[in-house]
């Protein structure tokens, strides 16, 4: 018995379990360098006005160019970046690079585009996110209310006093504050209203069956009926087919973002959509009946 809780006990150190320690080390290793020579790069997905189906700005999206490895989505390396701390370093140059686009694109011809970036919790914990943003912004000639940051719950829980007074801090300044993945933390809108906060991004889960899970439905019309009382803006993400589209026009959310207009893209295929104005196709009117 006893050496059977012996062998359970050190089952921790298999060959399997090395594999996945050395495959960890070695994934940590490329990040260090990844960020060093410059692998990262931005995409940038649209967001459009449900009502008018015009572009009204766009969210970066880390991607990893890694070498023998083709375009690298966040999934598989932002875990990382966070546990080691590499987030910080990460986080600065996404600001940074979200910043210089902000100022080419107003001094090129394609006009102001308003910019989210995603900010992950230790940003705040660690280093000077205000110091950063307003560092950028300065060295980039860009308007601040022209970036978005977009942070989740559980960020915003982590570190409420330091937060709120580094939020406090942007939203002076001009820069505009989002919820991401809305819905999805345990935080109540009544302890979220601590925040300086302008706009709610309903996460994809609920948006996924919002046209026939009538629960998806009511958590979605519960969060545009709170939005529209506390007078926040609410953007739906991941909308991909024209029910959901007609689904949100029908109950005014204000924005929608999704594979349906969009995915993202590099700047050199973004920029064309921006230029011509290009605008999402509505549905009909009343074809938004049919899906009710
Ligand atoms: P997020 O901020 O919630 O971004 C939305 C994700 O949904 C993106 O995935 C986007 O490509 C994807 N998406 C957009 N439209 C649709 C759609 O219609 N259908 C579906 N199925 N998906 C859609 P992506 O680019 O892989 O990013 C995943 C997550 O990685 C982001 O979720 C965000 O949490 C994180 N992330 C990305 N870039 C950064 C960054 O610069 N900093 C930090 N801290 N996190 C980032
Ligand atoms: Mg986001
Ligand atoms: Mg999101
Ligand atoms: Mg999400």
């Amino acid at each position: 018995r006893a050496k059977q809780a012996g062998r359970d006990t050190f089952r921790f150190f298999t060959p399997q379990m090395n594999v996945e320690v050395l495959a960890r080390l070695d994934l940590e290793i490329a990040l260090r360098r990844a960020l060093e020579n410059g692998e990262f790069v931005l995409h940038y997905q649209p967001k459009v006005q449900a009502a008018s189906g015009r572009v009204v700005g766009v969210e970066a999206l880390l991607r990893w160019e890694r070498p023998g490895h083709g375009l690298v989505p966040p999934q598989a390396f932002i875990g990382v970046l966070e546990e080691t701390g590499l987030i910080v370093r990460a986080g600065r140059w996404v600001i940074a690079t979200a910043c210089r686009q902000i100022g080419a694109w107003l001094r090129s011809g394609v006009g102001p585009v308003n910019i989210a970036v995603n900010v992950a919790g230790r940003q705040f914990a660690e280093g000077d996110l205000a110091a950063d943003v307003i560092e950028a912004l300065t060295l980039h000639d860009a308007p601040p209310d022209l970036l978005e940051l977009e942070l989740t719950e559980s960020s915003l829980m982590a570190n409420t006093e330091r937060t709120i007074a580094t939020l406090t801090n942007l939203k002076r300044l001009g820069v505009q504050i989002s919820i991401d993945d809305f819905g999805t933390g345990y935080s109540s809108l009544a302890y979220l209203r601590r925040f300086p906060i302008d706009k709610l991004k309903i996460d994809i889960a609920f948006i996924r069956e919002v046209t026939s899970n009538p629960d998806d439905a009511a958590i979605v019309l519960a969060i545009l009926g709170m939005a529209r009382s506390l007078k926040l803006g609410v953007i739906a993400e991941g909308v991909e087919t024209p029910a959901q589209l007609a689904f949100l026009r029908r109950h005014h959310c204000d924005e929608i973002q999704g594979y349906l207009f969009s995915p993202p893209l590099p700047v050199a295929a973004l920029e064309p959509l921006l230029l011509q104005d290009l605008r999402m196709p509505l549905p009909a009117a009343g074809e938004g009946v049919r899906y009710k």
